[in-house]
Protein backbone atom coordinates (compact mmCIF):
# COMPACT_ATOMS: atom_id res chain seq x y z
CA UNK A 1 0.00 0.00 0.00
CA UNK A 2 0.95 3.39 -0.48
CA UNK A 3 1.97 5.15 2.71
CA UNK A 4 3.66 8.60 2.30
CA UNK A 5 5.89 8.20 5.90
CA UNK A 6 7.52 5.69 4.35
CA UNK A 7 8.64 7.92 1.35
CA UNK A 8 10.12 10.70 2.96
CA UNK A 9 13.66 10.24 3.55
CA UNK A 10 14.35 10.21 7.35
CA UNK A 11 15.97 13.24 7.44
CA UNK A 12 13.70 15.35 5.74
CA UNK A 13 11.05 14.14 8.55
CA UNK A 14 13.28 15.23 10.91
CA UNK A 15 13.86 18.70 9.08
CA UNK A 16 13.19 21.64 10.98
CA UNK A 17 12.69 24.23 7.71
CA UNK A 18 14.09 27.75 7.36
CA UNK A 19 12.02 30.01 9.01
CA UNK A 20 12.01 33.86 7.34
CA UNK A 21 11.20 36.40 9.07
CA UNK A 22 8.26 36.71 6.50
CA UNK A 23 7.21 33.34 7.66
CA UNK A 24 7.15 34.15 11.62
CA UNK A 25 5.79 37.34 10.95
CA UNK A 26 2.42 37.27 9.05
CA UNK A 27 -0.03 40.04 10.33
CA UNK A 28 -0.37 43.79 9.45
CA UNK A 29 2.37 46.59 9.83
CA UNK A 30 3.86 49.75 8.43
CA UNK A 31 7.70 50.03 9.88
CA UNK A 32 9.43 46.38 9.08
CA UNK A 33 12.69 46.00 10.62
CA UNK A 34 12.71 42.13 10.88
CA UNK A 35 14.82 41.13 7.91
CA UNK A 36 17.07 43.41 7.29
CA UNK A 37 16.71 44.87 4.18
CA UNK A 38 17.37 48.19 2.76
CA UNK A 39 14.64 50.21 4.39
CA UNK A 40 15.19 53.24 1.76
CA UNK A 41 13.78 51.11 -1.26
CA UNK A 42 15.76 49.86 -4.58
CA UNK A 43 16.74 51.67 -7.50
CA UNK A 44 13.85 49.89 -9.55
CA UNK A 45 10.60 49.63 -7.99
CA UNK A 46 10.47 50.73 -4.54
CA UNK A 47 9.03 47.32 -2.88
CA UNK A 48 11.46 45.38 -4.93
CA UNK A 49 14.01 45.73 -1.43
CA UNK A 50 11.51 43.58 0.16
CA UNK A 51 11.83 39.87 0.28
CA UNK A 52 9.29 38.11 -2.28
CA UNK A 53 6.43 35.71 -0.50
CA UNK A 54 8.10 32.27 0.03
CA UNK A 55 4.77 30.69 -0.51
CA UNK A 56 3.86 32.50 -3.69
CA UNK A 57 -0.06 32.85 -3.07
CA UNK A 58 -0.81 35.23 -6.21
CA UNK A 59 0.55 33.29 -8.36
CA UNK A 60 -1.06 30.19 -6.88
CA UNK A 61 -4.55 31.78 -7.01
CA UNK A 62 -4.09 32.36 -10.60
CA UNK A 63 -2.80 29.25 -11.44
CA UNK A 64 -5.75 27.81 -8.82
CA UNK A 65 -7.93 29.88 -11.08
CA UNK A 66 -6.59 28.53 -14.75
CA UNK A 67 -6.49 24.75 -13.64
CA UNK A 68 -9.38 24.90 -11.43
CA UNK A 69 -7.32 22.59 -8.71
CA UNK A 70 -6.74 24.02 -5.44
CA UNK A 71 -3.99 26.19 -4.60
CA UNK A 72 -2.77 23.88 -1.86
CA UNK A 73 -2.21 21.45 -4.06
CA UNK A 74 0.30 23.90 -6.04
CA UNK A 75 4.41 23.85 -5.99
CA UNK A 76 6.14 26.53 -7.37
CA UNK A 77 9.84 25.77 -8.74
CA UNK A 78 12.49 27.99 -10.33
CA UNK A 79 11.44 25.96 -13.74
CA UNK A 80 10.57 22.81 -13.51
CA UNK A 81 13.62 21.50 -13.20
CA UNK A 82 13.68 22.70 -9.46
CA UNK A 83 10.93 20.72 -8.86
CA UNK A 84 12.51 17.68 -10.18
CA UNK A 85 15.21 18.35 -8.10
CA UNK A 86 13.05 19.04 -5.05
CA UNK A 87 11.33 15.72 -5.57
CA UNK A 88 14.64 13.79 -5.17
CA UNK A 89 15.92 15.68 -2.31
CA UNK A 90 12.44 14.94 -0.48
CA UNK A 91 12.16 11.56 -1.17
CA UNK A 92 15.38 9.34 -2.45
CA UNK A 93 18.35 8.82 -0.02
CA UNK A 94 21.75 9.40 -1.78
CA UNK A 95 23.51 6.22 -2.39
CA UNK A 96 20.91 3.73 -1.05
CA UNK A 97 17.51 4.76 -3.69
CA UNK A 98 16.96 4.31 -7.11
CA UNK A 99 14.65 5.69 -9.50
CA UNK A 100 13.20 4.79 -13.21
CA UNK A 101 12.78 6.61 -16.11
CA UNK A 102 11.56 5.14 -19.56
CA UNK A 103 14.18 6.39 -22.25
CA UNK A 104 14.23 8.33 -24.54
CA UNK A 105 13.10 10.87 -22.54
CA UNK A 106 13.76 14.18 -20.99
CA UNK A 107 17.32 14.55 -19.91
CA UNK A 108 16.77 16.20 -16.92
CA UNK A 109 15.41 13.29 -14.61
CA UNK A 110 19.21 11.74 -15.26
CA UNK A 111 21.10 14.56 -14.39
CA UNK A 112 19.53 15.64 -10.79
CA UNK A 113 19.50 12.08 -10.23
CA UNK A 114 22.95 11.84 -11.05
CA UNK A 115 23.68 15.20 -9.16
CA UNK A 116 21.64 13.52 -5.91
CA UNK A 117 23.64 10.32 -6.42
CA UNK A 118 20.35 8.24 -6.55
CA UNK A 119 21.03 5.35 -8.89
CA UNK A 120 18.90 5.55 -12.33
CA UNK A 121 17.32 1.98 -13.32
CA UNK A 122 16.51 2.97 -17.18
CA UNK A 123 13.83 1.18 -19.12
CA UNK A 124 13.26 1.65 -22.65
CA UNK A 125 9.82 3.10 -24.21
CA UNK A 126 9.00 0.02 -26.88
CA UNK A 127 9.58 0.62 -30.71
CA UNK A 128 6.32 2.74 -30.99
CA UNK A 129 7.87 4.76 -27.75
CA UNK A 130 5.19 3.74 -25.13
CA UNK A 131 5.63 1.93 -21.66
CA UNK A 132 7.46 -1.13 -21.37
CA UNK A 133 4.78 -2.29 -18.34
CA UNK A 134 6.47 -5.80 -17.70
CA UNK A 135 10.00 -4.27 -17.96
CA UNK A 136 9.27 -1.34 -15.52
CA UNK A 137 6.95 -4.26 -12.94
CA UNK A 138 10.67 -6.37 -13.01
CA UNK A 139 12.96 -3.44 -12.33
CA UNK A 140 10.82 -1.88 -9.73
CA UNK A 141 12.36 -3.13 -6.33
CA UNK A 142 12.24 -2.44 -2.51
CA UNK A 143 14.57 1.27 -2.75
CA UNK A 144 12.63 2.34 -6.07
CA UNK A 145 11.10 5.50 -4.59
CA UNK A 146 9.94 7.88 -8.07
CA UNK A 147 9.40 6.36 -11.37
CA UNK A 148 9.13 9.25 -14.09
CA UNK A 149 7.19 9.41 -16.82
CA UNK A 150 6.83 12.29 -19.49
CA UNK A 151 3.49 12.63 -21.18
CA UNK A 152 3.58 14.53 -24.10
CA UNK A 153 7.15 12.89 -24.00
CA UNK A 154 9.94 14.58 -25.15
CA UNK A 155 11.99 14.01 -27.63
CA UNK A 156 8.96 11.35 -29.36
CA UNK A 157 6.51 13.90 -28.78
CA UNK A 158 3.95 11.43 -28.72
CA UNK A 159 1.73 10.91 -25.14
CA UNK A 160 1.58 7.77 -22.98
CA UNK A 161 -1.31 5.67 -23.36
CA UNK A 162 -3.67 6.23 -20.29
CA UNK A 163 -4.20 2.91 -19.91
CA UNK A 164 -0.59 2.20 -19.15
CA UNK A 165 -0.01 4.68 -16.63
CA UNK A 166 -2.54 4.36 -14.75
CA UNK A 167 -1.57 0.61 -14.50
CA UNK A 168 1.27 1.87 -13.01
CA UNK A 169 -0.52 4.53 -10.52
CA UNK A 170 -2.37 1.34 -9.37
CA UNK A 171 0.52 -1.17 -9.15
CA UNK A 172 3.24 0.75 -8.02
CA UNK A 173 3.33 2.58 -4.14
CA UNK A 174 6.36 4.93 -5.17
CA UNK A 175 6.14 8.59 -6.54
CA UNK A 176 4.79 8.61 -9.95
CA UNK A 177 5.95 11.76 -11.49
CA UNK A 178 3.91 12.61 -14.71
CA UNK A 179 6.04 15.61 -16.42
CA UNK A 180 3.57 17.43 -18.60
CA UNK A 181 5.31 20.14 -20.14
CA UNK A 182 3.82 20.17 -23.30
CA UNK A 183 0.36 19.02 -22.14
CA UNK A 184 -1.36 22.20 -23.65
CA UNK A 185 -0.33 21.16 -27.08
CA UNK A 186 -1.59 17.92 -26.60
CA UNK A 187 -5.66 16.64 -26.65
CA UNK A 188 -5.26 14.23 -24.10
CA UNK A 189 -6.64 15.38 -20.52
CA UNK A 190 -4.20 16.08 -18.10
CA UNK A 191 -3.83 13.57 -15.22
CA UNK A 192 -4.22 16.78 -12.52
CA UNK A 193 -7.83 15.73 -12.94
CA UNK A 194 -6.81 12.34 -10.88
CA UNK A 195 -4.85 14.08 -8.63
CA UNK A 196 -7.70 12.68 -5.52
CA UNK A 197 -7.75 9.23 -6.83
CA UNK A 198 -3.85 8.75 -6.53
CA UNK A 199 -2.01 9.85 -3.10
CA UNK A 200 1.31 8.91 -4.78
CA UNK A 201 0.45 11.43 -8.04
CA UNK A 202 3.18 14.26 -8.93
CA UNK A 203 2.64 16.04 -12.10
CA UNK A 204 4.72 18.56 -13.56
CA UNK A 205 4.17 21.48 -15.87
CA UNK A 206 5.88 24.69 -16.49
CA UNK A 207 5.09 28.25 -17.89
CA UNK A 208 7.91 27.83 -19.98
CA UNK A 209 6.28 26.47 -23.12
CA UNK A 210 3.04 27.00 -24.31
CA UNK A 211 2.80 30.02 -21.96
CA UNK A 212 5.96 31.08 -23.80
CA UNK A 213 7.95 32.36 -20.28
CA UNK A 214 10.74 30.54 -20.38
CA UNK A 215 12.61 32.75 -19.18
CA UNK A 216 10.73 33.82 -15.86
CA UNK A 217 12.15 30.00 -14.60
CA UNK A 218 8.63 29.47 -13.07
CA UNK A 219 7.69 25.57 -12.82
CA UNK A 220 4.48 23.91 -11.33
CA UNK A 221 4.48 21.10 -9.32
CA UNK A 222 0.65 19.34 -8.26
CA UNK A 223 0.10 16.82 -5.63
CA UNK A 224 -1.46 16.27 -2.46
CA UNK A 225 -1.32 18.32 0.14
CA UNK A 226 0.94 16.17 2.03
CA UNK A 227 3.18 15.95 -0.79
CA UNK A 228 3.66 19.47 -1.71
CA UNK A 229 3.86 20.60 2.49
CA UNK A 230 7.29 18.32 1.97
CA UNK A 231 8.28 19.81 -1.06
CA UNK A 232 7.72 23.84 0.27
CA UNK A 233 9.52 22.21 3.81
CA UNK A 234 12.65 21.30 1.39
CA UNK A 235 12.75 24.18 -0.84
CA UNK A 236 15.27 27.23 -0.81
CA UNK A 237 12.63 29.92 1.20
CA UNK A 238 12.73 32.23 -1.71
CA UNK A 239 13.07 30.13 -5.00
CA UNK A 240 10.97 32.67 -7.32
CA UNK A 241 11.96 36.02 -7.29
CA UNK A 242 9.48 39.32 -6.94
CA UNK A 243 9.78 39.69 -11.14
CA UNK A 244 9.18 36.24 -11.78
CA UNK A 245 6.08 36.19 -9.52
CA UNK A 246 4.73 40.07 -10.72
CA UNK A 247 4.78 39.13 -14.61
CA UNK A 248 3.55 35.36 -13.99
CA UNK A 249 0.41 37.16 -12.56
CA UNK A 250 0.25 39.19 -15.34
CA UNK A 251 0.54 36.60 -17.76
CA UNK A 252 -1.65 34.25 -16.06
CA UNK A 253 -4.75 36.65 -16.68
CA UNK A 254 -3.70 35.87 -20.58
CA UNK A 255 -5.43 32.50 -21.27
CA UNK A 256 -7.26 33.60 -24.17
CA UNK A 257 -4.04 35.13 -25.95
CA UNK A 258 -2.00 31.94 -24.87
CA UNK A 259 -4.88 29.90 -26.49
CA UNK A 260 -4.59 31.86 -29.79
CA UNK A 261 -0.87 31.12 -29.83
CA UNK A 262 -1.32 27.39 -29.28
CA UNK A 263 -3.92 27.39 -32.07
CA UNK A 264 -1.70 28.83 -34.36
CA UNK A 265 1.96 26.57 -33.51
CA UNK A 266 -0.87 23.01 -33.84
CA UNK A 267 -1.99 24.25 -37.04
CA UNK A 268 2.28 24.85 -37.99
CA UNK A 269 3.30 21.85 -36.53
CA UNK A 270 0.65 20.25 -39.28
CA UNK A 271 1.98 22.46 -41.55
CA UNK A 272 5.40 21.94 -41.50
CA UNK A 273 4.97 18.34 -41.03
CA UNK A 274 2.85 18.28 -44.51
CA UNK A 275 6.28 20.39 -45.86
CA UNK A 276 8.93 18.07 -44.96
CA UNK A 277 7.23 14.90 -45.81
CA UNK A 278 7.69 16.30 -49.33
CA UNK A 279 11.65 16.15 -48.74
CA UNK A 280 13.40 13.01 -50.16
CA UNK A 281 15.88 13.43 -47.10
CA UNK A 282 12.99 12.84 -44.85
CA UNK A 283 11.92 9.05 -43.36
CA UNK A 284 9.44 9.29 -41.06
CA UNK A 285 7.82 11.85 -38.95
CA UNK A 286 6.55 10.75 -35.20
CA UNK A 287 2.91 11.48 -34.32
CA UNK A 288 3.21 14.29 -31.83
CA UNK A 289 0.89 15.89 -29.71
CA UNK A 290 3.85 18.69 -28.51
CA UNK A 291 5.20 21.98 -30.24
CA UNK A 292 7.88 20.02 -31.78
CA UNK A 293 8.51 17.12 -34.74
CA UNK A 294 10.78 14.53 -34.47
CA UNK A 295 11.80 13.57 -37.49
CA UNK A 296 13.54 10.53 -38.97
CA UNK A 297 16.37 11.66 -41.69
CA UNK A 298 18.11 9.88 -44.23
CA UNK A 299 21.50 12.30 -42.88
CA UNK A 300 20.83 13.78 -39.76
CA UNK A 301 24.14 15.12 -38.92
CA UNK A 302 24.66 16.36 -41.91
CA UNK A 303 21.71 18.03 -42.31
CA UNK A 304 22.07 19.43 -38.60
CA UNK A 305 25.65 21.46 -39.77
CA UNK A 306 24.27 22.14 -43.46
CA UNK A 307 21.30 23.65 -41.50
CA UNK A 308 23.80 25.50 -39.11
CA UNK A 309 25.58 26.89 -41.91
CA UNK A 310 22.52 28.68 -42.93
CA UNK A 311 21.82 30.05 -39.04
CA UNK A 312 19.12 27.63 -38.52
CA UNK A 313 19.75 25.30 -35.34
CA UNK A 314 17.93 21.73 -34.31
CA UNK A 315 18.26 19.25 -31.91
CA UNK A 316 20.40 16.06 -33.22
CA UNK A 317 19.07 13.47 -31.54
CA UNK A 318 20.08 10.76 -34.06
CA UNK A 319 22.64 9.29 -31.25
CA UNK A 320 19.65 8.83 -28.84
CA UNK A 321 18.37 5.66 -28.21
CA UNK A 322 15.48 4.67 -30.84
CA UNK A 323 15.85 7.84 -32.11
CA UNK A 324 18.68 6.67 -35.08
CA UNK A 325 18.92 9.03 -37.87
CA UNK A 326 16.13 11.55 -36.04
CA UNK A 327 16.46 15.51 -35.54
CA UNK A 328 14.18 17.21 -33.60
CA UNK A 329 12.69 20.20 -34.49
CA UNK A 330 10.66 22.66 -32.82
CA UNK A 331 7.44 24.16 -34.40
CA UNK A 332 9.02 28.23 -35.06
CA UNK A 333 6.76 31.09 -36.63
CA UNK A 334 5.00 30.80 -40.18
CA UNK A 335 7.99 32.79 -41.15
CA UNK A 336 10.86 30.57 -39.85
CA UNK A 337 8.86 27.37 -40.58
CA UNK A 338 9.02 28.33 -44.79
CA UNK A 339 12.66 29.15 -44.48
CA UNK A 340 13.93 26.22 -42.64
CA UNK A 341 11.46 23.85 -45.96
CA UNK A 342 13.42 26.07 -48.57
CA UNK A 343 16.56 25.95 -46.81
CA UNK A 344 15.96 21.94 -46.66
CA UNK A 345 15.02 22.00 -50.19
CA UNK A 346 18.73 23.17 -51.03
CA UNK A 347 19.94 19.95 -49.45
CA UNK A 348 21.93 17.53 -51.39
CA UNK A 349 24.57 15.06 -49.92
C1 LIG B 1 11.14 22.00 -21.51
C2 LIG B 1 10.79 20.93 -20.55
C3 LIG B 1 10.57 21.22 -19.20
C4 LIG B 1 10.61 22.63 -18.74
O1 LIG B 1 11.52 22.87 -17.78
P1 LIG B 1 11.52 24.31 -17.08
O2 LIG B 1 12.60 24.11 -16.07
O3 LIG B 1 10.16 24.50 -16.47
O4 LIG B 1 11.81 25.33 -18.11
C5 LIG B 1 10.20 20.19 -18.35
N1 LIG B 1 10.06 18.94 -18.80
C6 LIG B 1 10.24 18.63 -20.08
C7 LIG B 1 10.00 17.26 -20.55
C8 LIG B 1 10.62 19.61 -20.99
O5 LIG B 1 10.84 19.28 -22.28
Amino acid sequence: MFDLNNLIRENIKQLVPYSSARDEFKGEASIFLDANENSYGSPLKKWYNRYPDPLQLKVKEKISAVKGLPASSIFLGNGSDECIDVLFRCFCTPGVDNVITVPPTYGMYEVSANINDIALKKVALTSDFQLDLPAIEAAIDANTKMIFLCSPNNPTGNSLNIADVEAILNNYFGIVVIDEAYINFSKQRSFTLQLDEYPNLVVLQTLSKAWGLAALRVGMAFASNDIISIMNKVKPPYNISQAAQELAVEALEEVGQVNDMIKVLVQQREWLREALLQLSVTEHIYPSDANFLLVKTTHAREIYNYLLGKGIVLRDRSKTLLCDGCLRITIGTESENKQLVKALQGFSI
